[in-house]
């Protein structure tokens, strides 16, 4: 059987996909996690906690893989914005960010892991596990007119329809314990209401996304939330105001 690959987020959605897939008996040969450096520690514990939890179904472990440089060095998302002078990607309206730092490190691995190469050299394909939602149905279309000659994908989440209270019911269900929602900590699509939160919950993290913020050269874009600062939400928050600003749903490979 050819080999099946999760594309693991480290969040509710994905966390729920493979709980899902073990109930149906379907197969499971790889679990990758793409990690940027900038997760909040709850979902860094979550990775390990359901890798045991994994490991006693008889299933692999979560296998994690980060961005390395040419010249073979680590280098987080954090790290390299602070170099560049520059915010995530997303920030600016391009993907580049989780290209980089999620979908880059997963391939390179699979290109690397014998199981993909000698599908591959059969002129065979990998199974690939996406954890869309079904509220995603689009990501899962727009993907679909993608030629990829290396894999295909799999939406477990839309053939079964769940939307994220039945994946945090499923998650119930088997016991595992506070699942979060992934994403660096500094994401510039996070919601106003999440930067609060980051700030009360993780102000050492806070003060990390303010440094990359006010270390950015910003010419067409005010900071973080892309036409206002995170310093401002901080600000008007600590001062008992109400906050005027929306988020912004950029698209991008990131999945939960
Ligand atoms: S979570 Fe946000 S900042 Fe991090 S890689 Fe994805 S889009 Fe970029």
């Amino acid at each position: 059987m050819n080999p099946h690959i999760v594309a693991f987020g480290g969040g509710v959605d994905s966390t729920a996909m493979i709980i899902g897939l073990i109930q149906e008996k379907r197969p499971i040969d790889l679990i990758l996690f793409a990690d940027t450096g900038g997760e909040r520690p709850a979902t860094y514990a979550h990775i390990e906690n359901f890798s045991d939890w994994l490991e006693k179904q008889g299933y692999p472990r979560i296998t994690v893989v980060k961005r390395v440089t040419e010249s073979g060095e680590y280098e987080s998302l954090e790290e390299e914005c602070l170099r560049a002078k520059a915010l995530p990607s997303i920030a600016y309206g391009y993907k580049r960010c989780s290209q980089k730092h999620k979908i880059a490190p997963q391939d390179k691995f699979c290109n690397n892991w014998q199981p993909a190469i000698d599908t591959w050299k059969n002129g065979q394909k990998c199974v690939k596990y996406i954890g869309y939602d079904a509220n995603e149905e689009h990501r899962a279309e727009n993907a679909a007119k993608r030629e990829d000659k290396k894999y295909d994908y799999i939406y477990p989440l839309i053939e079964w329809q769940w939307d994220r209270q039945k994946c945090l019911e499923v998650i119930e269900s088997v016991g595992i314990k506070n699942v979060a929602k992934s994403a660096c900590f500094y994401c510039p699509s996070s919601k106003p209401q999440e930067i609060v939160q980051l700030y009360k919950e993780y102000p050492d993290l806070l003060q990390r996304a303010l440094k990359i913020e006010q270390n950015a050269e910003l010419i067409s874009i005010k900071g973080l939330g892309r036409n206002y600062a995170w310093s401002d939400v901080i600000r008007m928050h600590e001062a008992q105001m109400t906050l005027p600003f929306v988020g912004f749903d950029a698209p991008c490979e990131c999945t939960e």
